[in-house]
């Protein structure tokens, strides 16, 4: 298949494009004065391009949502940078964010850099908006607006987990350090749970250790940072999961949204019988998959049989009840098709403990009452 052969300029000496170019064998030295090549692809390249004039980098990732690039980021930033600007100081190449009003602006050494994928549509796109935004401090629709008007007859679309990637990244202050935003950013950790998890547990060939990496766990160590906050068994006490592991969710607000009423339909029809408006109150509590959730989760132990409906195609069981790992009380529930909670959010998947079962506590131990702030 020919991909389309265009050179798509965004702001500044900074192209797009397809594989195309590459394979039509272009001189992109001397047509477009490009020095530093990108290839967002897991392909090879052909050889002229790996070498003198040019500097090549390949990120090797697919365009898929489930694709980390993150980390991939900062040294294509400052690749980008060292391209196109004149002995840059050491201390801009560090923060990469240059300041508009920066004394000495560097000056543009004369060189471009291409960032090209298979389509030039969504790999490339996304580095060239981590730079955009990161350089510019722009948001993630201003970097996609700047490209797009400078180009209006070409698609640029980085795939939803990409964007994602890229809000998270401006809204952590350009972290890019997966472990660490697992900590801070809640919003990592829905995209991580959506995309990642769910993919990897229901891959079948995921080898078993594989999977353990997808299960947190919770730490009951000391150092709880000031806004730490626990759920226990109302039981036994033991901890079931903390702000760490924690998935927040808002009850849907907008007046036509579906979501907020519970439509209930006569058996087997369309014919709706009763509508419910859904609870201003949340009765779950969501959680990425735990440790101690495992089991059931994977669902090795078939022996809790429940509907064959309920079941994938190998057999495994696609939701199920949650028991204290303890006491054995039940605490919650999961199902990787999606559940609601009262409020009437739909969450996918949905692994949840029942706000009646749990207590929420603060790094002190402290019980913290349905009236403070600081509860869920
Ligand atoms: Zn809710
Ligand atoms: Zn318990």
């Amino acid at each position: 298949m020919t991909e389309d052969s265009t050179l798509y300029r965004t702001l500044g000496p900074i192209y797009i494009s397809s594989i195309q170019p590459l394979l039509d064998n272009e001189n992109l030295h001397q047509k477009y004065k490009i020095k530093t090549i990108i290839s967002v692809t897991k392909s090879d390249i052909p050889l002229t391009y790996t070498k003198e004039p040019y500097v090549h980098l390949q990120v090797s990732v697919d365009d898929l949502p489930t694709e980390i690039i993150l980390p991939f980021i900062p040294k294509v930033n400052q690749l980008i940078l060292k391209t196109i600007y004149k002995s840059l100081s050491k201390d801009v190449l560090d923060r990469s964010l240059i300041e508009e009003n920066e004394v000495q602006k560097p000056s543009l050494s004369g060189d471009a850099v291409l960032i090209h994928c298979q389509s030039g549509v969504s790999r490339s796109v996304t580095f060239a908006c981590a730079y955009l935004m990161n350089r510019h401090n722009l948001s993630l629709t201003h970097a996609l607006h700047a490209i797009r008007r400078n180009n209006p007859n070409h698609t640029f679309q980085p795939n939803e987990g990409f964007m994602e990637q890229l809000e998270i990244y401006k809204e952590s202050g350009w972290c890019v350090d997966v472990s660490k935003l697992r900590k801070i950013s809640p919003r990592w950790r829905a995209y991580r749970m959506e995309h990642i998890i769910t993919s990897m547990i229901h891959s079948g060939t995921t080898a078993d250790d594989g999977k353990d990496n997808n299960f947190s766990t919770i730490e009951n160590s000391t150092e709880k940072d000031a806004n730490w906050f626990g759920f226990k068994c109302a039981k036994c006490r033991s901890l079931l999961a903390s702000s760490e592991v924690y998935i927040p969710h808002s009850p849907p607000f907008e007046k036509d949204d579906k979501q907020m009423y519970f439509i209930k339909n006569a058996f087997r029809s369309k014919r709706v019988v009763n509508v419910q408006r859904g609870h201003n109150e949340c009765t779950l509590i969501f959680t990425e998959p735990l440790l101690w959730m495992r089991n059931k989760l994977v669902n090795e132990d078939s022996s809790n049989a429940i509907d064959a409906d309920m079941r994938n195609e190998d057999n495994e069981a696609l939701e199920g009840r949650l028991d204290c790992y303890k006491c054995g009380a039940k605490v919650g529930g999961w199902n990787w098709k999606g559940g609601r909670c009262s409020c009437g959010k739909w969450m996918v998947p949905a692994i949840n403990l029942l706000k009646s079962k749990v207590i929420q506590t603060d790094r002190n131990n402290k019980m913290i009452l349905p009236n403070d702030d600081r509860a869920v």
